[in-house]
């Protein structure tokens, strides 16, 4: 018969039509509010038609979704490392990255000259920048990771899309809130919460770690009361380095201290504090 296909062609048009509005009225209110919500939405079967209001409205991203990288440090709360890179400048993600878009200065110990584990700069030009993620795999200390943030457009065409470390740097809790799945999951892997070396250093003393779970992720880290013995000894000549008037002898003057990667960073840290005075 003439016009069985038309017919039957508008009719799926018209299902649609009204389906978009039987599931605006299920989702009323909700609809991009729930992450389970945005996935059967954005699923195989989804239900008619719909616009989504941007910027008004904004749908929430699924955890795996990657945008540009950030580093991680630690939240600025931290009892003891308060707003530490994470990053040791190993260089691995700048080797790896495809179209080697990141630029990385190795810190350097101002009295020996020799490297330290710590990045002095590290860039990242977003326009190039492909988010492949690989820089963030490859990682051996977590410490870069894909962003959720991808408003990131700008009039401007000539270094605003170059992240300097103090723009790529962000809290490990801010990670812990877009991917607490992930964040979970890698900090299984390391034994507890806190970075690798730090991991490594309480495993090595013989301090008691918590293996990492859901209930303990928000847990503020314990104060330094246990890890008062090993750490005292090579503290106490950099507290002598940033207040040259203090004059007293270091705790332990008969034993060489032993290499402290915290001490030295306090080191450095005056070093240049004093510098930029
Ligand atoms: S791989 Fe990780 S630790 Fe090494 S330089 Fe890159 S961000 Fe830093
Ligand atoms: S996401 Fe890929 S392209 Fe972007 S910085 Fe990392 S490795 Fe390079």
């Amino acid at each position: 018969m003439y016009g069985k296909g038309i017919a039957k062609g508008l009719f799926v048009t018209f299902k649609h039509f009204f389906n978009t509005y039987v599931d605006d009225i299920r989702y009323a209110g909700r609809k991009y509010l729930r992450q389970d919500n945005f996935q059967v939405r954005q699923g195989l079967q989804p239900s008619g038609a719909y616009t989504v209001m941007y910027p008004e409205e904004k749908i929430a991203v699924p955890e795996r979704f990657r945008f540009v990288p950030f580093l991680v440090v630690e939240d600025a709360d931290h009892p003891e490392r308060p707003g530490e890179d994470w990053c040791t400048s190993c260089g691995i993600c700048a080797k790896v990255c495809p179209p080697q878009c990141i630029w990385i200065v190795r810190g350097t110990n101002p009295e020996t000259g020799r490297p330290v584990p710590q990045p002095d700069a590290f860039y990242i030009d977003t326009d190039i920048c492909m988010n492949c993620g690989f820089c963030a795999e490859f990682c051996p200390f977590d410490a870069i990771k894909m962003d959720h943030d991808y408003e990131m457009a700008s009039y401007d065409r000539t270094t605003a899309h170059i992240h300097d470390k103090k723009r790529l740097s962000k809290p490990l809790s801010y990670w812990k809130t877009i991917a607490p799945t992930r964040a979970l999951e890698e900090a299984v892997e390391r034994g507890q919460w806190e970075h690798n070396d730090i991991a490594k250093a309480m495993k090595k003393a013989g301090q008691p770690t918590t293996p990492p779970t859901p209930e303990n992720m928000w847990l503020k880290p314990e104060p330094p009361a246990q890890a008062e013995e090993p750490a005292a000894t090579p503290k106490a000549p950099a507290a002598k380095k940033a207040a040259p008037a203090a004059g007293e002898p270091a705790t332990d003057g008969d034993k060489k201290p032993k290499f402290d990667k915290q001490a030295m960073l306090a080191k450095i840290r005056a070093k240049k504090a004093q510098k930029s005075d």
